[in-house]
């Protein structure tokens, strides 16, 4: 679930890749997932690092591994109205380029969208990164009207 909606929603996140828990592939493939972010949203900064994160931060979207997850979940983010940060967990195996950005979407505070999204609910309906129609959510949440080009 996520929460947090309205003006409050940043531009700028910095996305914390917990070094004990991902190999250096699947740390790439996160990275990457911000990067396809960043190339289909302008005036979104994220800033990926390996480190490591626990909990709540302004601004931080803390990436995790967790095995077994309730199902039918292959990832699951966390999100609090009182802070805008989130808590991703990923399970092993499905560190993937779709996966990365559907749950970093969540990050930032976006909800489940049609088909063909990144945003869509599962793995079988959702695009296999970022859309220009996940951008318009991204703007929509943050009250943020996109420019014309
Ligand atoms: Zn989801």
């Amino acid at each position: 679930m996520t929460c947090g909606d309205g003006p409050g929603l940043s531009r700028d996140y910095r996305v914390v890749i917990r070094q004990a828990d991902f190999d250096p592939d699947e740390a790439l493939t996160i990275v990457e997932a911000c990067l396809a972010w960043e190339a289909t949203v302008p005036g979104l900064s994220l800033t990926p690092s390996i480190g490591q994160c626990e909990g709540y931060r302004e601004r931080v979207i803390c990436v995790g591994k967790q095995a077994n997850l309730p199902e039918p979940h292959v990832a699951e983010t966390w999100r609090t109205p009182l802070v805008d940060g989130a808590v991703v967990y990923i399970e092993p195996g499905w560190v993937d380029l779709s996966v990365a950005s559907h749950e970093i979407g969540h990050g930032m505070g976006l909800h489940h969208d049609a088909p063909g999204t990144i945003m869509c609910a599962d793995v079988t309906c959702a695009a296999g990164e970022p859309t220009p129609d996940d951008a318009m959510q991204w703007y929509r949440v943050r009250g943020i009207i996109p420019d014309a080009d």
